[in-house]
């Protein structure tokens, strides 16, 4: 049995992480400082004797004694890292130093959850590892892209210099149930106005594309490279099926049936104007590829969000 720390672990990713550790038997310490985490999304764990939660911020040392850390601790979404944009750079840059050193005193392995903000407005399509990104360091998504990019810079170093185990995961747009209602995210955002009968809210023409993975998918893929020895990555992991907003739009009114009209709103600064992940690496060195296709992981988000509905 091992025993596994997850910071982060009552966000969106972090809860499903966690879940599926517990159903493979393993012990799981879920630290998580609340901020756009909650109980709520690891609440049929709190009674597993297996599972533990510490309510901690990251920016603080912690010491506990663990063989596998996966850190999480991050807000995801721009309206909350924008939200104390300072915060989120410390939580990212701070945070991962404090983890490495617990990971370096334990010799524990050690996994980052970066993005595909690495790769910032990217001038390659698809986005490959060796793509060095395209980031603007003074913006408003900077605190998020720099402090992720630091934080690989971080686990680099420590993996050169103290030989620690360490893994890194560059995370496209992940989606599924447990996603905040409110974090303001595409798919969160069409599925609940979707669902109200409200206008959707397409930020410029539309025409910029992501590609969209569900979550169980990316989670598997956290795990298979955790358990992959001698590879440190980074690897991309998403699902290359790339659509625009407007498809994704239409795409949820069809499967919800709703009467939403369509509303065009500024487009923030920055925001990419494409995102595909090429996932060649991941799949020769981890095996993975997505297995769940937009329109089923679209309908297990809405049901999810149709149960919570009443109390948004
Ligand atoms: P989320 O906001 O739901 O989860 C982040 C969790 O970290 C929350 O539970 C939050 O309370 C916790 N947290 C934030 N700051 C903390 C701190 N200082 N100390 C302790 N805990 C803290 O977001 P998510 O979508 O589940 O993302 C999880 C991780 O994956 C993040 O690091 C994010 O950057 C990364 N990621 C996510 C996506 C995506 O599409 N969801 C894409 C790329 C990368
Ligand atoms: N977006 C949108 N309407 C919304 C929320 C987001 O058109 O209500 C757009 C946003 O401008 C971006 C894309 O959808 O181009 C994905 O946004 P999200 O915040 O989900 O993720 P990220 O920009 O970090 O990829």
């Amino acid at each position: 049995m091992c025993k596994i720390l997850v910071a982060g672990g009552a966000g969106f990713i972090g809860s499903h992480l966690c879940k599926k550790l517990i159903e493979d038997n393993n012990e799981v310490i879920c630290l998580d400082n609340l901020f756009t985490g909650s109980l709520a999304n690891i609440k049929i764990l709190q009674n597993n004797k297996n599972f533990k939660f510490i309510q901690h911020d990251v920016e603080e040392p912690i010491d506990l004694q663990v063989d596998k850390i996966y850190n999480l601790a991050c807000p995801a979404s721009p309206p909350h890292y924008q939200y104390n944009p300072v915060k989120t750079i410390r939580t990212s840059v701070v945070g991962m130093a404090n983890l490495l050193e617990l990971a370096k005193k334990c010799n524990a392995t050690i996994l980052q959850a970066s993005t595909s903000e690495i790769y910032g407005n990217p001038l390659e399509h698809p986005q490959k590892e060796t793509y060095w990104g395209n980031v603007n360091p003074i913006g408003i998504r900077s605190c998020y892209d720099e402090g992720k990019r630091c934080a690989e810079t971080l686990m680099s170093d420590y993996h050169r210099q103290y030989g620690i185990d360490t893994k890194i995961v560059r995370i496209f747009n992940t989606y599924g149930p447990n996603m905040h209602p409110n974090d303001g995210r595409v798919v969160s955002n069409f599925i609940i106005q979707a669902l109200k009968n409200e206008d959707i809210t397409i930020y410029g023409e539309g025409n910029q594309t992501r590609s969209f993975c569900y979550v169980d998918d990316l989670v598997n893929a956290l795990i298979k490279m955790m358990n992959t020895p001698d590879f440190c990555g980074p690897v991309n992991i998403g699902n290359p099926s790339e659509r625009t907003i407007l498809q994704l739009a239409e795409l949820i009114i069809q499967l919800t049936k709703s009467s939403s009209k369509i509303i065009h709103k500024p487009l923030p600064s920055d925001d990419p104007t494409r995102r595909k992940p090429d996932i060649t690496l991941a799949k020769s060195k981890l095996n993975w590829e997505p297995t769940i296709d937009i329109e089923e992981g679209l309908i297990k988000t809405i049901n999810y969000f149709k149960s919570i509905l009443q109390n948004i």
